[in-house]
């Protein structure tokens, strides 16, 4: 029962960020406004998911037996139109909850997103995105819900205009859905056109065509209702059946994305475990891919009933999946908690993660452009699966693509790297870095560049690990160019007269000096066999970290002391020369120093002892200009 007080309406103000969405929303520049009502049809159905599924527990919530389902209604003279379903409903708090704040981690990357973009952007993200319930103040100036949680006598409404607040009171149950929530919209003069049966009907058609629950139409007040759609899962048809634009609105229901695919995996498994999969490739990047927390959005069904979408039916580098798993080999009242432990579900997730990968690999080699495509957006989360899943490592390096020396702008596979080894090569060069143009400047690269040895140049910040423990590659091991001694004396080249001649006794005896000089900053000063064209560069010792991993891991506090790199000095470089072949101490001195800064400036560091660096740069300038110290 309801106390006076309760009746009496109470004033709340939305959490900042809901009011800045609202403000977005009424201000939306986006034309096509209808997709308030897939947003608000998609809500309708969740519910009805939600009281399926509490009920297998607890019966007597849907125990009056009326199927769920959802109910659209239109009043022209009134200028209102209704959404409203059967389902489980909201309490006083659930309301305040979920309608005055953003609960979703998504919802508020998506805010970041639609804030930092302009004018047209901005458009575009709200089609591509769904934006949820408050999308309806796109069409209308006041909403009113009205609801009543599943098993509960009370019943309650929900208004607001948008603008900044919302009201809440206790209404008369008899003004109430006896389960669920009645969504009303009054509609601004401009959107009248949403109380049109066909304009409705057709909106509904085309955007919520396979929502898993009837959706019926009351085209005007005391009308009788008709039905638009039928409410079957689109997953139990045979694929012969289904049209691409039938999969394409089914992904855009279960994804809350609203771009078009790049593909669909289809299948249903017989044998030992019975199950079916409908899965998709996005054909944009979801806004909680880079989440820490890295969950999945996979749905999983039990004959038909929705029961969890977190299940982690798919591993991790596999979360940009969506999609729905329906199994008949697990009961009905599981527990969420149980299903984690499953052994069913774990044979179905290994199932299914093969599915998945095959049908990329088909694409590879059946639709390279397709697959571009898909490793332009996914590649990056594809890569953590060489480092986290042993047993598909190999599977997943077949698929990877990488930018390289010979690659230009497209891609290439480890396939078509090995494919132009050089005779005598034996590992598979790459270097990381967090941008192409500072690879590509990479004194490192000279010596190979010279040989037309081709090497990775990996840029995502994933690279930095799977490299050092992906294990050997149709038995060719990766090795960093950055790293160790180089084996380039080793491999026939396109020109072997590159190949590094003995260095002069005067720069042997330079780098003598310059290991004394520099012996706190480096482990060693040596001369190198991978620069044509630089004097130096900075170079990690053979075992341990590459230099890029090493300032990731320092960069996250994970490495307390960086080791101390090695400096390769360029033997042939008429400047080393030049350098070896004064004997002035303090000049020479000043060279080691700024050698060794050189190296770190190329690296993209900088010189640990600044004011140094510029004193002997000037004492440097000064000789060139024959001015006195
Ligand atoms: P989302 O659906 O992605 O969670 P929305 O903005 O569409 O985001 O909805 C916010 C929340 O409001 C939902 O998560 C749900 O808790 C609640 N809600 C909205 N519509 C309904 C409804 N018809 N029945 C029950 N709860 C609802
Ligand atoms: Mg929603």
């Amino acid at each position: 029962m309801t106390t006076a007080q309760e009746r009496q309406p109470e004033q709340h103000s939305f959490e900042a960020d809901v009011s800045r969405l609202l403000h977005m929303m009424v201000h939306s520049v986006y034309s096509d406004k209808d997709v308030f009502l897939r947003e608000l049809v998609s809500n309708a159905a969740d519910a009805c998911e939600k009281l399926r599924y509490e009920s297998i527990s607890e019966p007597r919530l849907s125990a009056d037996g009326v199927a769920p389902g959802i109910l659209v209604a239109l009043d022209e003279e009134a200028m209102t139109l209704v959404v409203e379903d059967n389902g489980i409903g909201m309490s006083r708090n659930e309301m305040i909850d979920a309608l005055g704040t953003i609960a979703r981690s998504g919802t508020r990357a998506f805010m970041d997103r639609l804030n930092a973009a302009k004018g047209g952007e901005k458009a575009e993200l709200i089609g591509q995105f769904g934006v949820g319930f408050y999308s309806s103040f796109m069409v209308a100036n006041k909403v009113d819900v009205i609801s009543r949680r599943a098993g509960q006598d009370g019943a309650w409404r929900w208004s607001s205009d948008g603008k900044g607040s919302y009201e809440i009171v206790a209404v008369d149950p008899i003004e109430a859905p006896t389960r669920g929530t009645r969504v009303v919209l009054h509609l601004m003069e401009d959107a009248k056109k949403y109380t049109g049966k066909w304009t409705v009907e057709k909106i509904i058609r085309d955007q919520s065509g396979h929502v898993p629950f009837p959706v019926r139409l009351i085209e005007k007040a005391g009308a009788e209702p008709s039905q638009v759609t039928d409410g079957a899962a689109l997953w139990t048809k045979s694929k012969t059946e289904i049209s691409k634009q039938d999969y394409d609105d089914f992904y855009r229901g279960v994804s809350g994305q609203y771009d078009e695919p790049l593909m669909n995996v289809h299948f249903k498994a017989e044998g030992r475990h019975e199950y079916t999969t409908l899965a998709f490739i996005p054909g944009s990047q979801p806004f909680d891919l880079f989440d820490v927390e890295r969950k999945g959005r996979m749905k999983l069904y039990v004959k038909r009933v929705f029961i969890t979408d977190e299940a982690d039916l798919l591993p991790r580098y596999l979360r940009f999946v969506r999609g729905i798993v329906d199994t008949s080999d697990l009961p009905l009242n599981i527990s969420r908690e149980m299903i984690q432990e499953s052994p069913v579900l774990s044979a179905i997730r290994k199932g299914v993660t093969g599915r998945v990968l095959s049908a990329l690999e088909k694409l590879a080699e059946s639709e390279q452009e397709n697959f571009y495509k898909f490793w332009e957006l996914f590649g990056a989360i594809l890569k953590e699966g060489i480092y986290e899943d042993y047993e598909r490592r190999s599977q997943l390096l077949k698929l990877a693509r990488f930018r390289t020396t010979a690659s230009g702008d497209a891609t290439r596979s480890l396939a078509e790297y090995i494919g132009s080894m050089k005779e005598g090569q034996s590992s598979i060069y790459y270097i990381s870095g967090s941008n192409l143009d500072q690879l590509n400047a990479s004194p490192h690269l000279e010596g190979f560049r010279a040989k037309g040895i081709e090497v990775l140049l990996l840029t995502d910040s994933v690279d930095s690990f799977w490299p050092t423990n992906a294990g050997d590659f149709d038995e060719k091991s990766f090795k960093s160019i950055t790293q160790g001694l180089t084996d380039l004396d080793e491999i026939a080249g396109a020109d072997d007269s590159k190949n590094v001649p003995d260095a002069p006794h005067e720069v042997t005896a330079f780098i003598d000096f310059a290991r004394d000089v520099l012996s706190q900053e480096v482990a060693d000063v040596r001369v190198s066999s991978r620069l044509t064209d630089s004097a130096v560069c900075l170079v990690a010792s053979e075992h341990g970290p590459d230099r890029q991993l090493e300032k990731i891991l320092q960069g996250a506090g994970r490495l307390q002391s960086a080791s101390k790199p090695i400096l390769e000095v360029n033997a042939q470089s008429e400047l080393v020369k030049g350098i070896s072949s004064i004997a002035e101490a303090t000049f020479r001195e000043d060279a080691a120093w700024l050698l060794l800064d050189e190296a770190r400036i190329l690296d993209g560091d900088k010189p640990t002892d600044p004011r140094a660096f510029a004193g002997r740069q000037a004492r440097l300038f000064k000789l060139a200009i024959g001015q006195p110290e």
